[in-house]
């Protein structure tokens, strides 16, 4: 697909540029493919994705990705597993970034797939940008985030007329501390989404009190989400923690703090209503 680039400091179209990275560089060159692929319902693979899956020579993909999705790799494609290992170690991001260079420089296809979308909170840019300075051919193939495929699935619309009229994902995840403005999140008034936030629990819930937000303000954590065993917990903000501990909440599980969690009971009963009046 086309699409023109304009480089807004001199305002000239670079399009000829960007679509030579698209052109193999030579007849051995291959090229990798950063695959979203969604939250774990293989019905929610994009048809780009399925297409990059079942061209590739190799397939490279994460802990988040569906064993329902894997199963959908040609059998005559080696496919390895560069999420997490025995002793809970990673693949150093360096290693795997040399690899796909490796792997397309032997002029193979890779499928380099990863859940979601590679460019939320998926290293798909730092990955991207190591293909790009290796001069490799590479290209993203978006993919439904966990926040998009959860809440629906949940039945919690992330932005609703006169509810939200926002949303804000942020990561829990740091080596540390959370670099997080608090008190700025805390003032937006409308949806927050957290990913990986399992673990910070405590801090979530205490610095979102602290910056003002209500303590019964509705809290769902959706654990599996899009997968047969997704299971909804609605919460609060202030018993959320809690409600981790009691429910023993493994990951992945994604967090949605807001007043659109109560549209999920709302659609429900309408749903039950509608059931009960057809059935009477
Ligand atoms: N790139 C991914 C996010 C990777 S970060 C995306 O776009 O969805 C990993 C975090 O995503 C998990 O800790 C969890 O918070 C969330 N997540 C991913 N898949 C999920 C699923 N099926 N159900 C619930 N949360 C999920």
């Amino acid at each position: 697909m086309k699409h023109t680039v304009t480089n807004t400091k001199t305002s000239t179209p670079i399009n000829g540029r960007v679509n030579d990275l698209h052109k193999p560089r030579s007849a051995r060159t291959g090229k990798v493919w950063l695959v979203g692929a969604g939250p774990g319902d293989a019905d929610l693979l994009t048809v780009k994705a399925l297409r990059a899956i079942n061209s590739a020579d190799i397939i490279f993909y994460d802990q988040l990705v569906s064993e329902e999705i894997c199963a959908l790799f040609p059998k005559d494609t080696p496919a390895l597993y560069v999420g997490k290992v025995k002793n809970n170690h990673s693949i150093p991001q360096e290693d795997l970034n040399q690899l796909l260079v490796n792997q397309a420089q032997l002029g193979l296809n890779v499928c380099r797939i990863k859940g979601g979308d590679p460019f939320v909170f998926g290293r798909g840019g730092e990955e991207l940008l190591e293909l790009r300075k290796a001069g490799v051919e590479a290209e993203v193939v978006p993919g439904i985030t966990s926040a998009s495929g959860c809440s629906t699935y949940a039945d919690i619309p992330l932005t609703h007329r006169g509810i939200a009229q926002g949303c804000t994902f942020v990561t829990g995840h740091a080596e540390k501390t959370l670099d997080v403005n608090w008190n700025a999140l805390a003032q937006l008034n409308h949806t927050l989404v957290f990913y990986m936030g399992l673990t910070r629990a405590g801090d979530i819930s205490d610095n979102l009190l602290a910056g003002g937000v209500a303590a019964d303000t509705p809290v769902a954590i959706i654990e599996n989400g899009c997968r047969k065993d997704q299971r909804d917990i609605i919460t609060d903000l202030a018993n959320f923690p809690v409600a981790v501990l009691r429910e023993k909440v493994k990951s992945p599980a994604l967090i949605i703090v807001g007043k659109v969690v109560n549209m999920k009971e709302q659609l429900q009963v309408e749903a039950w209503i509608k059931e009960a009046q057809l059935s009477a």
